[in-house]
Formats: C-alpha cells, sequence, structure tokens
C-alpha cells in the first residue's frame, strides 16, 4: 500500500506541477499581471484541488461502507445506498455520495438532507 501513496504523492506533484507551470504561462500572457492576480489564481486552483480531494476522499469512504446497517430512527437493517450529497465546504461547493441507511418509511433514499 505505501509504493501506491508513493505513486499517488509522485503523481499528485506531477500535475501540481504542471498545473504550475500553465498559471506561468497564463500570467506571462497578460501584460503586466498585478502580483494580486497571480495569488488569485493560484489560490483559485488551491481550492479546487481540495474540492477534488475532498470530493474523492468522502466519495471512497461512503462507497467502503459496510453493504447494510441499521435504519438511523427505527433500527430495521437495510440495504446502504450511496445518494449525490452535496456539501458546502469552506472551499466551496462538494458533491459526492453519502452512505445511508434509512427505511423508506423513515426516509426515503433519494433524500440528500442531512
Ligand atoms: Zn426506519
Amino acid at each position: 500500500m505505501d509504493g501506491r501513496v508513493e505513486e499517488l504523492q509522485e503523481k499528485l506533484r506531477s500535475h501540481l506541477n504542471e498545473a504550475a507551470e500553465n498559471q506561468k504561462l497564463e500570467g506571462l500572457k497578460a501584460e503586466g499581471p498585478h502580483y494580486s492576480q497571480i495569488e488569485d489564481s493560484a489560490h483559485a486552483t488551491e481550492k479546487e484541488l481540495s474540492r477534488m480531494i475532498q470530493q474523492s476522499g468522502a466519495r471512497e469512504v461512503a462507497l467502503d461502507s459496510a453493504p447494510q446497517a441499521g435504519c438511523p430512527t427505527c433500527g430495521d437493517v437495510r440495504e446502504v445506498c450511496h445518494p449525490r450529497w452535496s456539501i458546502n465546504s469552506i472551499d466551496g461547493p462538494v458533491e459526492t455520495l453519502k452512505p445511508k441507511a434509512h427505511c423508506p418509511c423513515c426516509r426515503p433514499c433519494s433524500t440528500t438532507a442531512g
């Protein structure tokens, strides 16, 4: 597993370097960009990367959940479903999945709130 993590970290570093180079090229195209424009662009990229990592991590946790679980309201054992879930993170909206085991009587699976 360590090898896989290192491989992914190296891939991420490579993509971040590529993104940084692209940012530099974009900055050079503009005539005399103010430093704040470069900084804003870097922060926008940082937030986008953060949302991508959050989306991927939350999705992985959701899909790694047990296939069955007790309904949080009545306790009946149900198949776990994974409705889409919108999160307002500090870096902006993140669309991902959330494991839910509410039975249809207590709360339909398509309900994404909570
Ligand atoms: Zn229930």
